[in-house]
């Protein structure tokens, strides 16, 4: 139990926190607060729409004082099928909306949608229609796809069926409609872009003139709703690329001094989406500030921002600086939607920081709910029932074991706690947050702490969970401790041999050659140069590793079955930072190839291809290919536990056993929290929502 549920009453707000929580006035509406939730992606949309409705839901439960929708498509002829957004095609889709508008409602919170139309960012393969933009050109995607440039028709049908939208989200119940110009994921974007545009009418050519039907799409929706919804527009300033692209000192800057009394909200930011939702690898929070900053000074129209914002000191400097009105953010309020609640209670101790690892991306790319490493109940709030603050109080008196001190142990431990569970969590380093901890200390990747500061935390203050360092507890040791239940979060570790994705069987290696593993790494062991990296992990681990070891300056190679480094990382929108990175720093890179085998003094490669070997110089070889279960305590336990009567319950969770994401290791250790005591059956484990057949 946490002091606030032991009934001891939180302090209350800090008066230098009083200014966000005053109200702004956007056009007819007004917020009652300046935590602003802004429009995000949750791979859940029209497709699990209960799911998103409850998650925006919870959000404004959170305290948000407005949550907006993902993006939101608005005709046929553009949509983004397999990615799930929202939709409003016709009228059928407003009940979706309005479902969610009335769980915003419900807690004082006004509901803001982001109708789009995406012209030469999707393909079409849903609706089979010719997608089209300012000019004939392929689509984004890397598909034999191409778009169509537009005619004067097209150009009136669009505008239509943005006024359309936005009078349907109006019926729906929404308070802010947004015109969507960013990321260059939409039509408008594409308009304003040299890059897209090429016209030599009226929509192309000047500035004045690409700016044209973005400026007659924001009149059109503030005469067709602005009586009663305020009108945002979100719009990227500075799109990273220099004179090429809009930028905060040249065109970015030049649209909003044109526009900049038109909307009643300016939404800016960073485009596209790689630059705008920056990991903590590579952009502290508040990076976007300086991009921004110069909007204030150029309207009189309220301004949001966002950069991954989670210190309340931090929103109120750039809300007493003038920078912003209102503070956007849409990681911290999926690591936490209740960060304005706490920030009202005086809990700022309690907010759970976003760690910018960007898994909540990948969800999106993965056309499944949100997810995210810090908040095991995102997209989980309908479908299982999970509230981020609430859970049931333990099914019996009784007390738990929890061995490893990892983000599944400390997890299980943190949410038993608030159960009201006994406690015991016995970690056998001299620190608590195994995995987390050692590679915590890896370039770039500090931020991820925070998993552990917030749990570790939150245990200290259960007087019901008793933590124990330096405890490495043996099979007898479970027995004798008495426990009702025992849970085994003793992590992985990671393999030698070179057996993963590529090779079935272990690679062939000299007697004598030097073969170390990430762990030996975090250990902090020495390697030689030249090294050569074996990534067929895809995931950050090869590419960090690279990093560390090319900065204590060795000759460092990565090789990679894989056309790219780190590849699973476009799913977190990094692989191109860290690619670059790696290359500009003077990492070697061989893509498309494994090891056949490792000597002394070199390994061979084999092309994916055509197989052909050559060889390169290796003094120390890292595979980073699996990782094996920790799991010897866990299989001596079971097997000195079976057929005792009145044996405690015995489980293994997170990577022990099935190594996988932080995200992944959390969410096990909460689950199995959540589900101890309750009965485990062949049903599906959570609510679904079923495609209605039809009638005809
Ligand atoms: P996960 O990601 O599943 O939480 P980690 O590898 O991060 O796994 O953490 C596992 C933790 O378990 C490590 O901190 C490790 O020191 C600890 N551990 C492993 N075996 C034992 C044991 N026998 N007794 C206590 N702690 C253990
Ligand atoms: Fe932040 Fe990572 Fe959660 Fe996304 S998944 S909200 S980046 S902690």
């Amino acid at each position: 139990m946490t002091k606030h549920d032991a009934g001891i009453k939180p302090t209350g707000r800090n008066p230098r926190y009083d200014i966000l929580f005053e109200p702004v006035q956007i056009g007819p509406v007004r917020t009652k607060n300046r935590f602003y939730q802004v429009p995000h992606c949750n791979g859940m949309g029209h497709a699990y729409p209960s799911s998103m409705a409850a998650m925006r839901g919870m959000k404004a439960e959170g305290g948000w004082g407005v949550v907006c929708t993902e993006q939101v498509e608005i005709h046929h002829t553009s949509e983004l099928t397999p990615v799930i957004e929202g939709r409003l095609w016709d009228d059928r889709d407003i009940p979706v909306m309005a479902k969610m508008c009335d769980q915003i409602h419900e807690h004082g919170a006004l509901a803001g949608i982001e109708p789009c139309y995406d012209g030469l960012a999707t393909p079409n393969r849903y609706s089979r229609e010719i997608p089209m933009g300012p000019s004939a050109r392929p689509v984004s995607y890397l598909e034999p796809v191409q778009g169509r440039a537009m005619d004067k028709a097209d150009i009136r049908n669009v505008r239509r069926w943005y006024v359309d939208a936005a009078k349907r989200a109006q019926k729906a119940g929404f308070d802010i409609v947004y015109v969507y110009a960013g990321h260059d994921l939409n039509i408008l974007s594409h308009f304003l872009s040299r890059r897209w545009n090429n016209r030599g009418d009226e929509y192309g050519g000047s500035l004045e003139n690409r700016v044209r039907l973005l400026r007659e799409v924001l009149s059109d929706t503030k005469d067709a709703v602005g009586d009663t919804c305020g009108i945002a527009l979100r719009f990227g300033v500075d799109e990273l690329m220099g004179a090429e692209g809009l930028s905060h000192q040249g065109e970015g800057r030049d649209v909003v001094e044109m526009l900049a009394e038109y909307p009643d909200l300016w939404d800016v930011n960073v485009s596209d989406w790689d630059n705008d939702s920056m990991t903590s690898r590579f952009a502290q929070s508040g990076f976007q500030d300086s991009y921004v900053s110069f909007v204030k000074k150029v309207t009189s129209k309220p301004v949001l921002g966002v950069g991954r914002y989670t210190s309340p000191d931090a929103m109120v400097s750039l809300l007493r600086t003038g920078a912003l009105d209102l503070i956007g953010a849409a990681r911290p309020s999926i690591a936490d939607p209740f960060l304005p609640n706490k920030v009202e209670e005086g809990r700022i101790e309690d907010i759970r920081e976003c760690i910018g690892c960007n898994i909540c991306v990948s969800a999106d790319f993965h056309m499944v709910p949100l997810r995210c490493t810090q908040n095991p109940t995102m997209g989980e709030e309908w479908r299982k029932g999970w509230h981020p603050e609430k859970i049931a109080k333990a099914h019996a008196d009784e007390s738990v074991l929890v061995v490893g001190g990892g983000p599944s142990g400390l997890e299980a431990a943190r949410a038993l706690g608030q159960r009201g569970y006994a406690v015991t969590l016995a970690e056998a380093g001299t620190v608590l947050g195994g995995r987390v901890a050692r590679e915590g200390a890896l370039p770039g990747l500090g931020e991820w702490r925070r998993v552990i500061d917030y749990r570790q935390y939150q245990i200290s203050q259960m007087a019901n969970v008793h933590t124990y360092l330096e405890s490495a507890l043996s099979a007898p040791d479970l027995l004798e401790f008495g426990a009702d239940h025992i849970v085994i979060a003793s992590g992985a570790k990671w393999t030698s041999d070179g057996v993963g994705r590529e090779n079935y069987a272990p690679i062939p290696m000299e007697d004598g050659a030097h073969v170390m593993t990430p762990d030996d790494i975090m250990d902090g062991k020495s390697a030689k140069g030249p090294v050569v990296i074996f990534d067929d992990d895809h995931y950050y681990m090869g590419g960090v590793i690279a990093e560390l070891l090319r900065d204590q300056g060795l000759d460092v190679t990565i090789v990679t079955p894989a056309a790219d480094v780190s590849h699973w990382t476009h799913n977190t929108l990094e692989q191109g930072r860290i690619q670059s990175k790696l290359m500009k720093m003077g990492v070697k890179i061989v893509p498309l190839h494994n090891v056949a085998a490792v000597k002394v003094d070199l390994v061979t490669l084999e092309c994916g291809y055509t197989e052909a070997e050559h060889h390169i110089a290796c003094a120390t070889f890292i595979p980073v290919t699996m990782r094996q279960p920790v799991d010897t305590l866990y299989n001596e336990a079971e097997l000195l536990l079976a057929g005792k009567d009145d044996a405690p319950t015995l489980t293994r969770i997170g990577d022990c056993f099935g190594p996988g994401t932080i995200a992944a290791a959390v969410y096990a250790g909460h689950r199995y929290a959540r589900a101890l005591g309750e009965e485990i059956t062949d049903d599906v484990p959570f609510r679904r929502e079923l495609p209605h057949l039809a009638t005809e």
